[in-house]
């Protein structure tokens, strides 16, 4: 028997998970306070429509403003948002802002454009998801047309029920419903033909290696028939070179999001490179 090497051994990893677990309270309860504390931002990608050059809606990603640590992206905190449940009142703050921006851009006369807002599984259990949204723009006085919602498929599939019942409720006053990261998750064709949806948003991992990768383009090819039989709107994002955006537009998939056009950008310069010119964007 060992007993000191195991016992110490059993030390040694005891003590790293403590330090692990510190490091994470740590995190969690500067996520707790980012709401209060105004750490937390939009930003702002532009959707183009490629056909005409124009901008046709935005999607609004989440951005923290850590105190010490600078700038963290969503994919660093919304799993833990949504493990400790912050992403609900997380979830709400940025409805309401997204909701608030469209209500300034229309007080400033620009062109009306969509705005879209990412949702978690964990949000549609709250139970009262639907009159939160509504109660949010009527509040602000924002038509929901000029709002979209985006939730993927396994998001979906935690609480299917409940999350389609409310999915039907929202789209049913109005609000455009999609569908994000198409073509990673499960969903049958069936099941996808019972949605309430509107759109569809083809994952950036079939876009990115289109023509070098027949797989992809395959995909590609097979998601956009599939969105013009269900008569859904399409989007393409992760859309980064000349190449994807031809390969798409022959193809007659118009509407695309990615950095070949521009990175997600703060609301200032949103607003100065895409609203208050009418200038072309490419
Ligand atoms: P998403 O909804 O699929 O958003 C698209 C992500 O792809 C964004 O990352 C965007 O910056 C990035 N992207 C856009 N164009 C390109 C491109 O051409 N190439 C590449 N490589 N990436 C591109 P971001 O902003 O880091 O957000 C990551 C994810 O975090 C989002 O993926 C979404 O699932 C989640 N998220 C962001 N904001 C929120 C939010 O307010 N609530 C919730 N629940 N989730 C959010
Ligand atoms: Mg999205
Ligand atoms: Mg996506
Ligand atoms: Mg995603």
């Amino acid at each position: 028997q060992s007993k000191t090497v195991s016992g110490s051994s059993y030390q040694f990893y005891h003590l790293a998970m403590d330090i692990r677990t510190f490091e994470n309270v740590k995190f969690e309860n500067a996520l707790y306070k980012a709401l209060d504390h105004g750490e937390l931002e939009l930003y702002f990608q532009p959707q183009i429509d490629y056909s005409t050059r124009s901008i046709i809606g935005t999607e609004a990603l989440l951005r923290w403003n850590h105190s010490t640590e600078g700038l963290i992206s969503p994919d660093r905190f919304i799993a833990l948002a949504e493990e400790t449940g912050l992403i609900v009142p997380i979830g709400e703050w940025v409805i309401r802002s997204a909701c608030n921006q469209i209500k300034k851009w229309q007080e400033k006369g620009y062109p009306p454009i969509v705005v879209s807002v990412n949702l978690s599984a964990r949000q549609f259990e709250q139970n009262n998801l639907f009159q939160t949204v509504k109660g949010i723009l009527d509040e602000v006085g924002v038509s929901p047309e000029l709002l979209c919602l985006e939730i993927t498929e396994n998001q979906i599939i935690k609480n299917t029920e409940l999350t389609i019942q409310t999915m039907k409720e929202l789209q049913a006053i109005g609000i455009n419903m999609s569908i994000d990261d198409f073509g990673t998750g499960y969903s049958s064709l069936g099941y996808l033909k019972n949605l309430p949806i509107n759109a569809l948003k083809i994952d950036k991992s079939f876009i990115q290696e289109l023509k070098s990768n027949d797989d992809n383009s395959a995909i590609a090819n097979t998601i956009i028939t599939l969105a013009k039989n269900l008569d859904l709107d399409l989007v393409a994002e992760g859309v980064e070179t000349l190449e994807q955006a031809e390969f798409l537009a022959s193809r007659e998939c118009y509407i695309m999001q990615g950095y070949y056009f521009n990175v997600p950008l703060k609301v200032n310069e949103f607003e100065s490179t895409y609203l208050a010119t009418k200038g072309e964007f490419l």
